[in-house]
């Protein structure tokens, strides 16, 4: 049966906010909470609410994410706040009889060198990629107690692995931020102010797949209805490209006309990291919204977006 009362966990989030608005298309009821009202780290709180709201399905979309960056300057809270949320989340939705939960993971989970594009089956088959192994093992965790309590309960619980993902909410700070909002932002910065430089971190040679937000909130919402398997199912675009054309690709659409600079102090991170979607496309589903596109809408979105924070 299609739940009609789902909780979005996160719902502030890039994630979560995209679901919000692909879910508001459906016939279901969206149950939220802001972070003053439940504390997804306090496990009391989380008791509560679920007891009280009683959705038949939650997707869990908050986390603790950032960029490359981010992730080695915090691996406390990479590593603490997301085992806390997950395991709080997934415990207290069995103890409340909630049959039906979305895990959203990540693309970082799967070893550093696994063959590419990269199935399901390679978690677990190799070391991890140290810059964001903090971040990995809590999201190879929370994939484990869905498992874990599918196994042992009978529940329903399912995960799901997108690339790396961008659109309206991201973060656009350049100290945390991933790379594809931070680049619209230099460019973007540069251009205003004239400069004719902008700096790159890494190499510019690590390969990167990048989905707009609001084709994996299709795709969780497709899975949660099509889905039902102790798996994870990848969600991805389909196609990489090396952060040098990233780059060039976003001052094009931003209009800068100078030059890139490679600073090769910063990390490149794992080389490759191209999954394999093939599951969910033979299940039915398969993205809509281009690259091209999705960084010009996405463009727009961080310009208005500065625009009111000015008014
Ligand atoms: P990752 O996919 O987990 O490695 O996370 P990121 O999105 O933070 O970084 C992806 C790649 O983009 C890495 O090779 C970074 O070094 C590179 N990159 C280039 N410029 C930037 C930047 O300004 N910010 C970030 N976060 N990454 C950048």
């Amino acid at each position: 049966m299609k739940p009609s009362r789902i909780f979005v966990a996160g719902h502030r989030g890039m994630v979560g906010s995209a679901l919000v608005r692909r879910l508001a298309r459906e016939n279901v009821e969206i149950l939220t909470a802001s972070r003053s009202e439940v504390d997804l780290r306090d496990a009391g709180g989380v008791s509560a609410f679920l007891q009280r709201e009683k959705p038949d399905a939650i997707i869990l979309a908050a986390a603790k994410v950032g960029g490359i960056l981010a992730n080695d300057t915090y691996p406390a809270e990479f590593l603490r706040d997301n085992l806390v949320i997950e395991a709080n989340v997934i415990h207290e939705a069995h103890r409340a009889d909630i049959d039906r939960l979305v895990f959203l993971g990540s693309s970082c989970i799967y070893p550093k060198f696994a063959p590419q594009p990269i199935s399901e089956d390679a978690l677990l088959t190799g070391p991890l990629e140290p810059t964001n192994e903090w971040y990995a093992i809590a999201k190879i965790a929370g994939i484990k107690l869905c498992q874990a309590y599918r196994r042992q309960y009978g529940r329903h619980y399912i995960s799901v692995m997108p690339c790396n993902l961008y659109g309206p909410n991201d973060n656009f700070d350049l100290a945390t931020s991933h790379v594809l909002p931070a680049l619209i932002r230099k460019f973007h910065e540069a251009k205003v102010s004239g400069r004719d430089e902008v700096v790159v971190w890494g190499t510019g040679t690590p390969l990167r797949e990048f989905l707009h937000v609001d084709d994996l909130a299709d795709g969780t919402v497709f899975l949660l209805n099509a889905y039902d398997g102790a798996e994870p199912v990848n969600c991805g675009a389909g196609f990489d490209l090396t952060i040098r054309e990233l780059a060039e690709k976003i001052a094009h659409t931003v209009g800068f006309e100078g030059r890139l600079v490679f600073d090769t102090s910063k990390p490149d991170g794992t080389p490759r990291k191209l999954i394999d979607s093939s599951r969910i496309q033979a299940l039915g589903w398969k993205p809509r919204i281009g690259l091209d596109a999705g960084i010009a809408s996405t463009y727009q979105w961080f310009l208005e977006a500065q625009a009111s924070e000015l008014a």
